[in-house]
């Protein structure tokens, strides 16, 4: 008997719904969606998509956990607008997204700013700002004790841990061994000797592994370990802590073969980490901070098919857009082999007639290459081309200069 090999497939899209030919984006067909922008490409982010996943983290979260945005994974205002309104707080890693979070209404009490290489002029506007600051590195402690003397207000801190142990089946480690990010553990006790005579206000720890992570168990094993490395850290600390934000790093699936992160297994492990912390650190808010699980799955990158060529048997399909505005789909964004994100033709979205093409941006350089022989509806000139998975770590993280082409725009629909 001959075993026809399975090859993996893509989780199916089914957050977009298809009626008759189209895509349904924001409740529109894609066709009239595209009209009402009036050019392409462009990013799209869902509005009900953003509210529905919201809704669902909270349904299975416990209550007393504060679900905080990270920002960096799509800082378009009117996003951060939405999410300001819907979580308990932000993180931001620079002025500037600092900036666009206040803009956006959210609370500096619940703000956070993270990252390393903090500018003495960027510790002066958070601590000016009333945030919480992150604190990256040893430098920062007198830069910010400065701050507070000079504005009579004592900067509110959390020491960011560079932990002894790694977030597990992670895309990109962000803690354990020599890293950038935070203070190692091991030289905690002694910053924490020093801080009460620095008149900061200090209020916990912030423990950050790891990112785009699609195993419940890992994250639950990051959570653990960073709740008991906390624990162990706040016997130096020198006042209650208020604040453990015990990262995030939640995942979603981009590639063949990759499923849904399970969320319920997460829920279980928080009710219990909430449970211990009432009778450890009592004054504690345990707190999340999730970017790409947020807003990836609610985003789309839109972008028309200017020409359509055969070389040698095989199709291409060359788009107004690429990797000038969505690098990640392109492959150069962090991925060790590059592998094709969900890709479909939106406006051909129903058609039952396919063929394996090859979609392709307007670059000069064979980088530029949104969907490697993959199998889609067959096209034309003027169709639209949908990248899936992209409401984060879109248009922010890609060189719109590259080549000189036109900018592309973002809706929130
Ligand atoms: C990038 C980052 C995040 C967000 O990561 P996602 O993978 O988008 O969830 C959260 N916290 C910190 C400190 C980060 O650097």
């Amino acid at each position: 008997m001959t075993e026809a090999k399975k090859l993996p497939v893509h989780t199916p899209m089914s957050q977009f719904p298809v009626e008759g030919d189209e895509l349904i984006v924001g409740g529109q067909p894609l066709s009239r969606l595209a009209a009402r922008v009036g050019s392409t490409p462009f990013y799209a982010y869902d509005r009900g998509l953003l509210k529905a996943r919201v809704a669902q983290l909270r349904s299975v979260l416990p209550r007393e956990v504060k679900l905080h945005y990270a920002m960096k994974a799509n800082p378009m205002p009117a996003v951060v607008s939405l999410m300001a309104s819907m979580v308990d707080g932000i993180d931001v890693a620079s002025a500037g997204e600092l900036q666009v979070a206040l803009d956006a209404g959210a609370d500096p009490a619940e703000v956070s700013f993270a990252g390393p290489g903090k500018r003495d002029a960027e510790l002066r506007q958070a601590v000016a700002a009333g945030v919480l600051v992150n604190v990256e590195s040893e430098r920062e402690l007198p830069v910010l004790a400065a701050a507070s003397q000079a504005l009579g207000v004592p900067a509110r801190v959390a020491l960011r841990v560079n932990p002894d142990f790694e977030l597990k089946g992670s895309g990109m480690k962000m803690g354990g061994g020599a890293k950038q990010f935070g203070i190692d553990a091991e030289s905690l006790p002694e910053v924490l000797r020093h801080i009460a005579s620095m008149g900061l206000a200090f209020e916990g720890f912030h423990l950050f592994a790891g990112s785009q992570n699609l195993r419940a168990e890992s994250i639950c094993e990051a959570q653990q370990k960073s709740y008991e490395l906390a624990l162990r850290l706040a016997e130096h600390a020198p006042s209650a802590i208020k604040f453990l934000n015990l990262g995030g790093g939640f995942g979603i699936p981009y590639f063949p073969g990759e499923h849904p992160l399970e969320l319920e297994p997460i829920g279980a492990n928080l009710r219990y980490l909430v449970e211990r912390a009432r009778g450890d650190l009592p004054q504690a808010h345990l707190v999340i901070e999730l970017g790409r699980y947020l807003v990836g799955e609610a985003g789309i990158y839109v972008t028309r098919i200017v020409d359509r060529k055969v070389s040698r048997g095989q199709v291409f399909l060359v788009a107004d857009g690429g990797l000038n505005h969505h690098l990640s789909v392109s492959g150069n964004f962090g991925q060790v082999i590059r592998k094709n994100y969900p890709v479909t033709v939106g406006t051909k979205a129903g058609h039952s007639a396919r063929e394996i093409s090859s979609v392709v941006g307007p670059l000069c350089t064979p980088l530029d290459l949104l969907a490697d022989k993959m199998e889609l509806p067959v096209a034309e000139v003027g169709d639209l081309v949908v990248v899936f998975q992209s409401g984060a770590y879109g248009r922010s993280a890609s060189p719109q200069d590259f080549l000189g082409h036109p900018h592309c725009t973002e809706v929130l629909t």
